[in-house]
């Protein structure tokens, strides 16, 4: 009997073994989860009901044929919620969480019904050999990699840094903080949750927010938005240059929208037109993603009004600045940038993705055996029998960082 090895089991992971647990494939599956059977993903663990998805609950159903699937599961298990935040509103991701488990655990009980065997081993997986030989005792016929991304990692003593989504972080995120000031580093999607987590203890300390640009995340909309057509996956070839010329002049003449209307019509072609451009235009392309990433990953219109009192009561003070060095004096924390030393209690690491691969254990020893090769922004697969699910085909999808885009990873693949 052939051998599929799932690495990661998170939500592709899951959703990879519903997958071939529904077509009853004649294979044993090995799942491979560093963290254990029943940890989630740093997305959806249950570290604080404050923590709410960043996405609809229309737009999160696991399986895309079945685009209601998340909204009846609220109605069903709870009903007070749903009546709440409706299918446009944000579920906490806890709940999400429990979402998927329960899919999950309806999997188990297919898989046995179908005849599927599998195995569950919590182990990290550290090394996948030229033959297929996984942490040097299993082997398989085939590697499905959902092992998605890590957290760029700051230059700083590890005590003197809070790691946010680790396995062991529930003692951050259940601490009740009060007065202390606290430096977050970073200002996208995981500063909005940690700031609206901090509030909703009622902190009453300080908060410095140090990032390059200093922009958070810009809020979802209230309503359904018409979307703007006047832009196509065929433009790719006039540029990057050309695109931003044409949507500023459309915003010239258009001004009753602004460019996360923009952006949300062009998210259905994003990967055509990243597909479409040549290598010196996604260099470009890539270069403008700091801009691209506050309109396209936007928060809650609840947390980011929440952030905007707490700028214009002081409580919130952001610099626009890189960090030099951060260390450790007399039981405080030090945060140089090149301006001033922020003395705070703790600093908390909101730093977006690692892309390099290298710093990637099993990346870097799959890469070395051919398995892997470099692409513009993580890895791809270098063997037919390799694949790679979810956010890790970065470089080839470029849009496929949330649950519309990586269900569908998962579907075409499987
Ligand atoms: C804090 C946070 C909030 C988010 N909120 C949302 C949201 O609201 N909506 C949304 O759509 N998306 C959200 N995302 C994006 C989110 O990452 C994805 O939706 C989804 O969790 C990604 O699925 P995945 O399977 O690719 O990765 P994950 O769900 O992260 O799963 C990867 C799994 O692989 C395991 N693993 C990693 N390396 C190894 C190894 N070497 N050996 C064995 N196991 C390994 C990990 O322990 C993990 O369980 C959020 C992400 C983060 C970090």
């Amino acid at each position: 009997m052939k051998i599929t090895a799932i690495i990661g089991f998170g939500f592709c992971g899951r959703l990879a073994f519903l997958h071939l647990v529904k077509k009853a494939e004649k294979t044993k599956i090995l799942i491979f989860e560093k963290n254990g059977p029943d940890a989630l993903s740093a997305a959806f663990t249950s570290f604080s009901p404050h923590y709410i998805l960043n996405v609809p609950a229309i737009k999160m159903s696991a399986f895309s044929d079945a685009p209601r699937n998340f909204c009846e599961f609220l109605q069903k298990k709870y009903p007070q919620l749903w009546s709440e935040i409706g299918e446009n509103g944000f579920a906490p991701r806890r709940i999400y969480g429990e979402y998927l488990d329960e899919l999950t655990k309806q999997g188990f009980v297919d898989a046995k019904k179908n005849g599927v065997e599998f195995e569950f081993i919590t182990e990290e997986v550290t090394s996948i050999e030229k033959n297929f030989v996984i942490n040097q005792k299993f082997t398989a016929d085939r590697v499905l990699l959902a092992t998605s991304f890590v957290q760029s990692a700051l230059n700083a003593p590890s005590q003197a840094v809070e790691k946010l989504w680790g396995k062991d972080s529930h003692q951050f995120h259940e601490q009740k903080f009060t007065n202390e000031t606290i430096c977050l580093i970073g200002s996208g999607l995981t500063a909005v949750d940690v700031i609206v987590g901090f509030k909703n203890k009622n902190f009453a300390g300080k908060i410095f927010v140090i990032s390059r640009r200093g922009n958070f995340p810009k809020k979802h909309f209230a309503q359904i938005q018409p979307s703007l057509n006047f832009i196509s996956a065929s433009d790719a070839q006039n540029g990057v240059l050309f695109l931003c010329l044409k949507i500023r002049n459309f915003l010239r003449q258009n001004p009753q929208f602004d460019l996360r209307h923009v952006v949300d019509s062009i998210r259905p072609i994003t990967t055509s037109l990243w597909q479409n451009f040549d290598q010196k235009n996604k260099k470009l392309f890539l270069r403008l993603s700091p801009y691209w990433n506050i309109f396209r990953h936007r928060a809650p219109i609840s947390s980011v009004q929440l952030i905007e009192q707490m700028i214009e009561h002081g409580q919130i003070e952001i610099r626009k600045k890189g960090v030099r060095k951060i260390s450790e004096e007399n039981g405080k924390t030090l945060v140089e940038t090149k301006e001033e030393k922020i003395v705070c209690d703790l600093v908390v690491n909101c730093l977006g993705f690692e892309f390099k691969a290298e710093k990637y254990a099993l990346f870097a020893q799959m890469l070395a055996a051919d398995l892997l090769k470099k692409d513009l922004l993580l890895v791809e697969s270098n063997h037919p029998q390799i694949q790679l699910l979810g956010g890790l085909n970065i470089g080839r999808d470029f849009e496929c960082t949330s649950v519309p885009d990586l269900r569908v990873t998962v579907e075409n693949l499987l």
